[in-house]
């Protein structure tokens, strides 16, 4: 999709859980290219939000299209193949796999490598050519030389970028990161914001879910503001800085 076109939209999204609405009438568009940040407190249904776009989840009521197809009522799998992939706020690796094993498993999610035979037991010339794509991923997310190493065995900063490398195998139109950065050190962090904003440079358009305001203030070209499940604003970071609902319900002082 063209930088700039409409994505992804969502109209008036609503998620009950028995008693609770996690996701309020909601609506809002993510444009291609963009690094869409939705913020807010614990429990504001920010994960719920995205477990909607994927398919995880059933919207109550409301609709999401998607490359201009509506997606309300699609499942994960078939959300996956139209090029949305995801990860998770724990991460999910598997840990007795390699890094490269890890990244490659993200190749299914498109179908880019038929079935799931037996793990990765694929056809010699079917699993050459995933591997040298998962290589290929690998050294985008800047850990050439790590392609060995169990994935149970890294740090999990470098944890966190194996994941975004396995949403990459997918060859996403639209990445969805459930907050990429928790637990992460200074430096692990700047190091995942230089990858997000060099993704966002190839063409990835990003939505991601993230606390700390100095980290997506830098990133984000545009926020959505969640609190008790309602959108309480959508705009421009600086513009979230300065409104008076955001600063009194999130952003303190
Ligand atoms: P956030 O990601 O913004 O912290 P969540 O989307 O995880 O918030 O949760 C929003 C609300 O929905 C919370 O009150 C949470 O407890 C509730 N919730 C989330 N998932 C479920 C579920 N599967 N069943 C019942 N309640 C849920
Ligand atoms: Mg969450």
């Amino acid at each position: 999709p063209e930088r700039g076109t409409l994505l992804l939209s969502v109209e008036n999204a609503v998620k009950r859980f028995k008693g609770l609405v996690a996701v309020n009438d909601v609506s809002f568009d993510v444009k291609a290219g963009e690094i869409l940040a939705v913020i807010g407190p614990n429990g504001a249904g920010k994960s719920t939000m995205f477990n909607l776009l994927t398919g995880a989840l059933d919207l109550s009521s409301g609709h999401v299209e998607f490359m201009g197809r509506d997606v309300t009522a699609m499942g994960q799998r078939q959300i996956a193949l139209m090029g949305m992939a995801r990860t998770f706020q724990h991460v999910k690796l598997r840990p007795q796999m390699n890094v490269l094993e890890n990244v490659a498993l993200g190749a299914h999610a498109r179908g880019n490598c038929g079935y799931l035979r037996g793990g990765l037991n694929l056809d010699g010339d079917e699993e050459r050519q995933i591997m040298a794509e998962a290589a290929l991923q690998i050294s985008r997310i800047g850990l050439a030389g790590q392609e060995h190493e169990l994935a149970g065995n890294i740090p999990l900063g470098t944890q966190r970028l194996i994941e975004i490398g396995r949403a990459l195998a997918a060859d996403p139109v639209l990445m969805i990161l459930d907050e990429p950065a928790a637990g992460l050190r200074k430096p692990e962090k700047q190091a995942l914001a230089e990858l997000l904003l060099k993704l966002r440079e190839s063409g990835v358009t990003i939505m991601i879910v993230e606390h700390d305001m100095d980290f997506i203030m830098k990133l984000a070209d545009r926020l959505v503001v969640m609190n008790f499940g309602h959108k309480l604003f959508e705009g421009r970071p600086e513009a979230a800085r300065a409104d008076q609902h955001v600063r009194a319900a999130y952003l303190g002082n």
